[in-house]
């Protein structure tokens, strides 16, 4: 999808991003009964920057995401979403705060906590195959036999049965993603955290690769951070989304999305998609403070050889 700024098409007059149909209204009351797998609390991270400046690239963040909850991160670019996403990795540790993983204290990256990058991080030496049970082998320990058994459903999973021998190379960028999320998905971890997971991705791919995810998503027991800049992406996947501030990254609003699952394409031109999207861009895209006419721009044409 990645549809650019502005290219939603309203069809009616869009209503709140708060009213809820009583199905969706219903759902939500359901999602907050279900157990909390990922806690941070009053997370904050300071860096230093190459001038010894300290930088807060979060700060005191606070967010509750609820057993098979989708939930999406957005904000402007360096509002601390990959640092967010790292820390509940384990990959980076926090400042002052906590994150919790069904109630346990993430101290380092362990099998609980699995990530999906931009960046394909396949290893290009092993087949789809042989790169989905490493992490079964290595982590879960299972036998060869098992973590083979398991790779193959994963693969059946995510539709690369035909690929399975092929070697990363010869697989299409969405095709890699799909696999890197088998991969991530086969070390059973209890969140999945995808950061811009599709973001190298051509448009049309990108469509199919939020479809494919949100299927693989109803069929397994597994809780998403999805982490992204698109707003229609996170329109289009998310449960809630979390809008982040930059510069402290503080939480701005923590939305909940109206439009009913099961979700398709069509809905992207629907009242309570609309409604979301716009509430979204007015809060990350503040419009403009200094009106276009007004940037100081040169002028490389002949006067009167206008286009409007
Ligand atoms: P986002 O993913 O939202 O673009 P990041 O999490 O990458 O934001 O970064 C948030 C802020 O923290 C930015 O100002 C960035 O420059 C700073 N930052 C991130 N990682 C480091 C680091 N390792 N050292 C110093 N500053 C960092």
């Amino acid at each position: 999808m990645s549809a650019g700024a502005g290219s939603s098409v309203v069809t009616s007059p869009p209503r709140s991003y708060r009213e809820q149909a009583p199905a969706v209204a219903e759902r939500f009351a359901r999602l907050k009964e279900r157990p909390v797998i990922l806690e941070v609390r009053d997370l904050s991270k300071r860096f230093r920057d190459s001038t010894g400046a300290e930088v807060v690239a979060l700060d005191h963040v606070g967010l509750r995401v609820h057993r098979r909850e989708l939930v999406c991160v957005i904000g402007p670019s360096g509002c601390g979403k990959s640092t967010l996403a790292r820390m509940i990795a384990g990959l980076d540790t926090p400042s002052s705060g906590d994150i919790l993983l069904d109630g346990k204290t993430v101290d380092g990256p362990g099998p609980d906590g699995g990530m999906v990058f931009q960046g394909y991080t396949l290893f290009p030496w092993l087949t789809v195959r042989r790169n989905i049970m490493f992490g079964p082998e290595v982590s879960r320990r299972l036998s060869s036999s098992l973590a083979e058994q398991e790779a193959q459903q994963w693969i059946d999973l995510v539709g690369l049965t035909r690929f399975a021998d092929s070697y990363p190379h010869q697989l299409s960028g969405g095709m890699k993603q799909r696999v890197a999320i088998a991969r991530a998905l086969a070390n059973r971890p209890r969140i999945l955290i995808m950061d811009e997971p599709f973001g190298a991705l051509d448009a049309l791919t990108r469509a199919q690769m939020q479809a494919y995810l949100l299927q693989i998503w109803r069929n397994v027991d597994v809780t998403i951070l999805f982490i992204t800049h698109d707003l229609d992406e996170a329109v289009y996947l998310a449960d809630r989304v979390l809008v982040l501030d930059a510069c402290p990254g503080r939480v701005r609003e923590l939305i909940e999305v109206p439009v009913p699952r099961p979700r398709s394409r069509e809905q992207l031109v629907s009242p309570e998609f609309a409604a979301t999207r716009q509430h979204l861009e007015e809060l990350i895209h503040p419009p403009l403070q200094i009106p276009t006419e007004k940037l100081p721009l040169g002028r490389m044409t002949v006067v009167g050889d206008d286009v409007e």
